[in-house]
């Protein structure tokens, strides 16, 4: 259930049953005085019994263990509550840590809910897409207090001697643990290595493909050996990765406006249009709660757009509706 990947960092593979990541990558790093648990799994009883067995295995005394949250959704942080003790530091960035505690409020699901009719998804799907929605079903339910670290924070156990790097995107707070010396990269879902992290508009206030992309420049230059992302397999390919992760987004970005014509049309309408790697033949056979991510992922994209100047947004009939601009180019380069 757990392999030592380096001396003293053990991966333990958390599953996520019948969800596409198939599973949660938790790291335990074991130190002489202290131990971090990196990420913990969803809410969820077959998360709960893999990470017990686990870590009594592995012999982790809790009392001396701090725990790190890469980011705030469900399956990382989901279970923090039942793993930390009184003696226990919780770290997360400022951000995600107060997302983490706001998923636990109303407002915030009422804040998507209003946010998603806007964009066009439609009232009956948009209730059963919230309720499946695995940071709501899922999520950590208690309060936590956090130690919250930022760009460049030290976070030392036993041998390694880890550095934050904030990497917004994925989600606004999202965080990355970098050791120089061993040029090694916990990435959580910024880098991912056989699937490309999702990325979700759910604010108008946001930018999350801009973050995205100059999150990827921003760790692009570091000499990295060896990633522990948070998902599936651990790699060494690190900057060919971060390029293919750009050029995805490239092609996504342009998909999005090909697809936008001069006939102005919400969001749900254009991610009906998308292809997505998905098992599904077609849109209507989509779970509701698989078509919110596609409609996230979309918005982001627009939003994109929208600032570079290719597409304009107009509010109509309580919808937010996209046309391309009458000037729009028909290919957007993220200079690759
Ligand atoms: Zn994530």
């Amino acid at each position: 259930m757990f392999e030592e990947i380096l001396p003293n960092i053990y991966k333990i593979e958390v599953i996520l049953p019948q969800n596409p990541l198939r599973a949660l990558n938790s790291y335990v790093l074991k130190g002489q005085k202290r131990n971090l648990i990196i990420d913990t799994g969803m809410n969820r009883e077959e998360c709960l019994t893999v990470l017990t067995k686990s870590l009594q295995e592995l012999e982790v005394d809790l009392a001396n263990t701090d725990f790190f949250i890469t980011h705030m959704h469900a399956d990382h942080s989901g279970l923090i509550s039942y793993f930390q003790t009184k003696t226990s530091n919780v770290f997360c960035s400022q951000i995600d840590a107060e997302m983490i505690n706001l998923m636990n409020s109303d407002e915030m699901w009422n804040n998507m809910h209003k946010f998603c009719l806007i964009n066009g998804f439609p009232e009956d799907e948009l209730y059963e897409a919230i309720n499946n929605h695995p940071g709501f079903k899922y999520r950590n339910r208690a309060n936590i207090i956090f130690q919250t670290l930022r760009e460049g924070s030290s976070l030392n156990v036993g041998d390694y001697h880890f550095k934050c790097i904030e990497t917004p995107g994925h989600t606004k707070g999202h965080m990355c643990l970098y050791e120089a010396d061993k040029k090694l990269l916990i990435s959580g879902d910024h880098v991912l290595h056989d699937i490309t992290p999702n990325l979700m508009l759910l604010s108008d206030n946001d930018n999350p493909l801009a973050d995205y992309l100059k999150s990827l420049e921003k760790v692009y230059e570091l000499e990295v050996k060896l990633v522990l992302p948070g998902h599936r397999k651990i790699f060494q390919r690190y900057q060919e990765r971060i390029r293919e992760l750009k050029k995805h987004h490239q092609v996504r970005t342009n998909e999005a406006l090909q697809i936008l014509g001069k006939v102005p049309q919400d969001a749900y309408q254009i991610a009906s249009q998308m292809k997505w790697d998905v098992r599904y033949n077609s849109w209507n056979q989509f779970p509701p709660q698989q078509k919110l991510f596609a409609t996230g992922e979309v918005l982001a994209h627009l939003k994109y757009l929208e600032e570079k100047g290719e597409v304009k947004k107009d509010f109509c009939a309580k919808r937010m509706v996209y046309q391309r601009e009458a000037r729009s180019l028909w290919e957007m380069s993220f200079g690759l």
